[in-house]
C-alpha cells in the first residue's frame, strides 16, 4: 500500500474479508500491535503492526477528514 498514514477511527479495507461478508475495519488502537474491529459484526483482533500493513489494502474513511 502506498499511503500508510492511517489513526486510531480510520476505516480501512483489508485484502481479505472478515467471514461475516464486511470488509471494513475500524482502527481502535494504534502501537506496536494494532486493533480493529469490524463494522459489520463489531468482532475486534489484534494484529501487529508489520502484518496489518501487509494485509491492508486502502482506507476508506479518514476519522480527521474534515479537518
Ligand atoms: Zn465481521
Amino acid at each position: 500500500m502506498e499511503n500508510k498514514q492511517y489513526g486510531i477511527g480510520d476505516v480501512v479495507e483489508m485484502k481479505k474479508q472478515h467471514p461475516c461478508g464486511t470488509n471494513a475495519w475500524k482502527v481502535i488502537r494504534m502501537g506496536a500491535d494494532i486493533r480493529i474491529k469490524c463494522t459489520g459484526c463489531q468482532h475486534s483482533v489484534l494484529i501487529p503492526r508489520r502484518e496489518f500493513e501487509k494485509k491492508i489494502k486502502r482506507i476508506l474513511e479518514r476519522a480527521d477528514a474534515g479537518e
